[in-house]
């Protein structure tokens, strides 16, 4: 039987540069974050994807760790390292809040669409992002169009 990590890394797909994101395969909930589930002493519950990716790289504790920012703005990203590799950081709530308002300022395109589209948008983006992981595998072109907001099925302009 798989271990809860080996289950955790089975729903993960990883880009093949060491800079890439490692975008989520499972669940999505309705804010556009993914959805893990734990099973222990028979109760389950639901974390955080990007958390427990976190907890697995550093030891962090999910219930002392603080919020954690995506400094890649992919909400299902879990590309955690407890060096400066990762591209989850910790950060207060706060922190968190000024981070999404200067990137809103000062975004020259990914981040100013991602972080200005409501819940809903950020929901069906995430699970665009996962469907098309899934049908086709890593392909940088038909995830970029999804990141930038473009549908990849679409006809081209040019
Ligand atoms: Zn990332």
């Amino acid at each position: 039987m798989a271990t809860v990590e080996e289950r955790f890394w089975s729903k993960v797909i990883k880009g093949p540069r060491p800079g890439d994101c490692w975008f989520w395969l499972g669940a999505i909930s309705d804010d556009g974050y993914g959805r893990f589930t734990l099973n222990r002493d028979g109760r389950t519950r639901a974390v955080r994807p990007h958390r427990y990716a976190y907890y697995l790289a550093t030891g962090v504790l999910l219930d002392e760790m603080p919020s954690l920012m995506h400094d890649c703005d992919e909400p299902t990203c879990v590309h955690a390292s407890a060096d400066s590799a990762s591209h989850l950081v910790p950060g207060s709530h706060r922190e968190n809040m000024l981070d999404r308002i200067k990137k809103m300022r000062h975004s020259n395109g990914s981040g100013l669409r991602y972080w200005g589209v409501g819940r809903d948008a950020q929901a069906d983006r995430s699970r665009r992002l996962r469907d098309e992981l899934l049908a086709n595998g890593w392909n940088d072109e038909r995830i970029a169009a999804i990141r930038f907001a473009h549908d990849p099925d679409a006809p081209t302009l040019f």
